[in-house]
């Protein structure tokens, strides 16, 4: 396997991927670690995955290197991605003991009722590239604290963070036959799925989701999916803060230069303020740095894949042929690496590609609407479903939005966010399942209920 570095297209490291005959062993080898990790207390288990988030902390500018060098994201997004993770981890070690403790439901004059959470046994975690360390955490972490044995497959875009990843977590005391990090593209990836696993954790693109959620059906098995996104954000005429809002809303559509599942993708402005929004929208994306992800201030690095590059031009010449106008970017950037300008496309519908496929990139549609029941109308005409936004004054009215609209999550003045305490859930084509939250730990074990009754004499 050639790594690249995105910014510079030199060649890292090769590497030597694995084969199905090595992911076999890898499972052979876990499948018999997994009973006693399971049995190992929970209180270990989770001090084990503590030392990992410290050494997360010490190794942090290395890794943060790393990240920036395989994948493209500015060296600053990449230590907040390591914080973000770390934030997450702090979550799933304060609260796993809670969620996973036994519960006794009833208990009446000889009769005992109790729920016990089972480890599933051993899991796959197929993972994406885009936030390697926070999509990754949302699986392993719970999963290695309920006491399963994990088959972690990085994106082949991100295999040094994943071998980086594995290494830690080794060092931190998971046994080498409970956590193993298989390397590879999609053909080892279809591995995995050949293998008798006891669960799927995908993360990753509808398509692929789709396809393996197909494949590992006849098994019977836990498969949960969090997958890509189109997601709208509505700006209605009572904001006051205009400015402030499409300042908002630019960084959520270009962080990450677009790579987020949960990325603005779509944008919908009241006519009463559109003219003021759209000013003030692109004035934020003229000044967005443009350069070596590895410089201080750069905001847009490269993309992480060369192919995004030809998905872009695409949507934009689609968006152009179909009436759309170009108010800044448009194409890739005269440079080594593949950069692509930070892209801002008006007088857009729903008749182009820009505003139906998730685009991945920096490039936004914005489409100026009648009224509140248009821009409902339009948020709701896709067929994804993981988040929406409203920014207004009113939390009163961004709610009677939101309520109609079929997203897993719904963000009053903020948006691509997430947060550990709160279940992270795709709807139609974004998914189904959640990470995070006390849902994101349970998702992990299988329910015991327990039916106690004392037999009496009489
Ligand atoms: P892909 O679907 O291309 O890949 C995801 C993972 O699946 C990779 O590890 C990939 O390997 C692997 N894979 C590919 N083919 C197969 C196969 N046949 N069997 C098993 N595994 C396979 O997604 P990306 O990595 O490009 O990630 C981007 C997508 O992920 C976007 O759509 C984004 O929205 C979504 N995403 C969703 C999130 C959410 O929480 N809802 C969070 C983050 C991203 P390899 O890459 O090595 O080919």
């Amino acid at each position: 396997m050639d790594i690249i570095n995105p910014a510079t297209e030199a060649l890292i490291t090769t590497l030597e991927g694995d084969t199905a005959a090595s992911a076999q062993k890898k499972y052979e080898q876990v499948r018999q670690g997994q009973p006693a990790w399971s049995q190992t207390p929970i209180t270990e288990r989770i001090a084990t995955i503590a030392r990992f988030s410290e050494l997360l902390k010490n190794q942090a500018d290395e890794l943060a290197a790393t990240l920036t060098q395989e994948m493209g994201k500015p060296l600053n997004q990449a230590h907040n991605e390591l914080n973000g993770a770390r934030g997450r981890i702090q979550y799933f070690v304060e609260n796993s003991e809670k969620w996973l403790a036994e519960e006794v439901v009833t208990e009446e004059e000889g009769l005992v009722e109790k729920i016990a959470y089972e480890p599933l046994g051993v899991i796959a975690n197929i993972s994406a590239w885009n936030y390697p360390y926070l999509v990754g955490v949302n699986v392993f972490v719970p999963a290695l604290i309920a006491g399963n044995a994990v088959l972690y497959k990085p994106s082949e875009y991100t295999t040094l963070t994943g071998l980086k990843i594995g290494e830690l977590l080794h060092q931190a005391g998971v046994p080498e036959n409970v956590f193993q990090v298989v390397v590879g593209g999609g053909k080892v990836g279809q591995a995995l799925l050949e293998l008798p696993l006891d669960g799927y954790f995908f993360t990753g693109s509808n398509r692929t989701g789709h396809y393996i959620y197909e494949t590992v059906a006849p098994k019977m098995v836990p498969c949960q999916m969090e997958l890509g996104g189109k997601d709208p954000l509505y700006v209605p005429n009572d904001n006051a803060n205009v400015a402030k809002t499409a300042q908002a809303a630019a960084e959520g559509a270009f962080y990450n230069n677009g790579q987020s599942c949960c990325a603005v993708e779509r944008v919908y402005v009241h006519q009463a303020i559109y003219d003021e929004f759209m000013e003030a929208f692109t004035q934020e994306v003229q000044q967005f740095k443009l350069g070596d992800p590895e410089e201080e201030g750069v905001f847009i690095g490269p993309l992480a894949r060369q192919e995004q590059i030809a998905v872009l031009e695409q949507q934009v010449q689609d968006a152009l042929d179909n009436g759309a106008r170009l108010l800044t970017g448009g194409k890739k950037a005269d440079r080594t690496g593949y950069y692509f300008e930070p892209t801002v496309l008006t007088n857009v519908n729903h008749q182009m590609q820009v505003m139906r496929e998730e685009s991945f990139g920096p490039i936004i549609g914005i489409q100026r609407v009648a009224d509140d029941e248009e821009a409902v109308a339009l948020m709701q005409d896709t067929d994804y479903g993981l988040t929406a936004a409203v920014y207004c004054d009113t939390q009163e009215k961004a709610k009677e939005i939101l309520a109609k609209i079929d997203s897993g999550t719904a963000y009053w003045n903020c948006c691509d966010r997430v947060s550990a305490t709160l279940p992270w859930s795709g709807r139609k084509k974004s998914g189904f399942g959640s990470t995070l939250s006390y849902q994101g730990i349970r998702t992990f074990t299988k329910p015991k209920a327990y039916h106690l009754r004392v037999m009496n004499n009489n």
